[in-house]
């Protein structure tokens, strides 16, 4: 039999009408956990909850907030087992992965618990017989859309940063991967975080995440996931008038310069693609090669994917849609003539047959215009494009729907900021991958959405601005 998991509603688990959803595991292709099917009126509960919670919320003081975050990521790093197990049952992901996003799940709650004063306001001088004053003050309820990729960490990352501000949460996680989000909730409560404060309604996108876009009480919402439904919620967004942060898809490139420290940035542009299976939405999927060492460079990091092995360095795609999405790219290569230098196809080896695996693949001397190149695939696979000099590698990189984050490797520290600073998107590596620290500000640019997760940026995404006059 498999496992149920129902909603997180006002402090306590409902299985709304008994109606769910089995989802069949990536690694063994079978039925592992059924997840209850959210309605309208199951998100209606949710934010009456919620809304009901704001008032006491907000009102408590900034150290009783920042304690009761402190505990959650004390409770988070206590229950880091039996959340790696559920996080492992619902990705495939391999456990080294697992634990390093449950620990940076506990980093955000701790980081913003240290950040409850903030934001503040300022004395505005304006004239003699005024004193002038803003404060920051939170939006009421906030709906939070997470996508599967790293289910608990997306979780994390916006929910700390909105409750720190003052607001409540109603959150959809990916119906897929819904155990993780659910369990924080309730290990949240038992920290003693007040009923209604933090909510979970579990369900479909186009049901469950349309319900809370469109919910009067929901004031503000944010989303991670595909540029898609980021317009789509957009639309609803603007009909409403309530803002948004969208952290949507990437095609980020890695340009690796001719005097840059060739070892060294093989190893950065492996990792910036396989980590995750390349199901991360930084991931350095475009690799621009400065064309006197494209062959030798090339070389290099197809030998160290020689030894990366789908099922043991990383995981499987974590949804069947997404396995036939990164089996068409390999296809779409296939059928056009494009030989791999590495990889091209699901991983075959007999223990990883019944699952979505897919080997870690690399094309070398690929088009910026072939699609490989230009749209996202969200997978294990990186297309090396060589180019000739600077202002090319800023031409190409930029050619891009995309603007999420990039990277450049060169031991020439004036080239490697310059470039830095024009690379159209929200985060820069210089001589490294983008890390995921919970200090980092980070979203898009262009078409990778608006607004800015982590880092004390966040809080002013979670806050509104209020001008107080007071006349002397
Ligand atoms: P989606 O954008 O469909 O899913 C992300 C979240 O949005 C899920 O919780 C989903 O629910 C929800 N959702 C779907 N439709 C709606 C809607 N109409 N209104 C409100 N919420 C909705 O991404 P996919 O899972 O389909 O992945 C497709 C592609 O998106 C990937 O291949 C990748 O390119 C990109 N992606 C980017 C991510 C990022 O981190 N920026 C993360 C994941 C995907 P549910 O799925 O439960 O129905």
């Amino acid at each position: 039999m498999t496992r149920t998991v129902g909603h997180w509603i006002a402090g306590s688990f409902v299985e709304s009408g008994g109606e769910v959803q089995e989802i069949r595991s990536t690694v063994s292709g079978l039925p592992h956990v059924a997840v209850a099917t959210g309605t309208v009126a199951d998100v209606d509960a949710a934010a009456e909850a919620a809304a009901a919670a704001a008032a006491g919320w907000r009102w408590f003081t900034a150290a009783d907030r920042g304690r009761l975050l402190r505990d959650i990521a004390g409770g988070i790093r206590a229950n880091a087992e039996e959340l790696a197990g559920l996080e492992i049952a619902d990705t495939g992901k391999v456990r080294t992965t697992v634990l390093g996003e449950i620990e940076n799940s506990a980093a955000y709650f701790e980081f913003y618990a240290g950040l409850v004063n903030l934001p503040v306001g300022d004395v505005l001088d304006v004239a003699p017989d005024q004193h002038v004053f803003t404060r920051r003050e939170p939006f009421g309820v906030v709906g939070v859309i997470t996508p599967w990729n790293l289910p608990l960490n997306q979780a994390a990352r916006a929910i700390a940063p909105a409750l720190a501000a003052g607001n409540t949460v109603v959150c959809k996680p990916a119906e897929p991967t819904s155990q993780t989000t659910v369990a924080l909730a309730r290990l949240a409560s038992g920290c003693g975080l007040p009923e209604g404060v933090f909510n979970v309604v579990c369900g479909s996108g186009p049901v469950v995440g349309e319900a809370i876009v469109r919910h009067p009480l929901v004031r503000k919402v944010a989303f991670t996931g595909s540029v898609d439904v980021g317009r789509t919620i957009g639309r609803i967004a603007a009909e409403r008038i309530i803002p948004l942060t969208l952290e949507l898809g990437g095609k980020s490139a890695n340009i690796v310069f001719e005097d840059a420290d060739l070892d060294a940035a093989a190893g950065e542009a492996v990792r910036a693609f396989v980590t995750n299976a390349g199901q991360v939405c930084s991931s350095g999927t475009r690799l621009l090669v400065q064309r006197s060492i494209h062959h030798e460079f090339v070389g290099k990091v197809a030998e160290l994917l020689h030894s990366i092995r789908a099922g043991e360095h990383y995981g499987p795609m974590i949804t069947w849609d997404q396995f036939e999405k990164v089996k068409n790219y390999l296809n779409h290569a296939a059928s056009s003539g494009r030989q791999p230098v590495v990889g091209g196809r699901p991983a075959d080896d007999a223990e990883l047959a019944e699952g979505a695996y897919v080997e870690a693949t690399l094309y070398a001397d690929v088009d910026p215009d072939d699609k490989l190149a230009r749209e996202e695939i969200f997978g294990p696979v990186l297309v090396a494009i060589p180019f000739d000099t600077e202002e090319d590698a800023l031409r190409i990189a930029n050619d891009s729907e995309f603007g999420l984050a990039g990277a450049v490797f060169s031991r020439d520290i004036s080239r490697a900021l310059r470039v830095a600073e024009r690379i159209e998107a929200g985060q820069i590596g210089v001589n490294t991958w983008v890390t995921g620290r919970v200090e980092t500000p980070f979203g898009g640019y262009k078409n990778s959405g608006y607004g800015r997760e982590k880092g004390i940026e966040a809080l002013n995404h979670y806050s509104q601005l209020k001008c107080v006059i007071v006349r002397l």
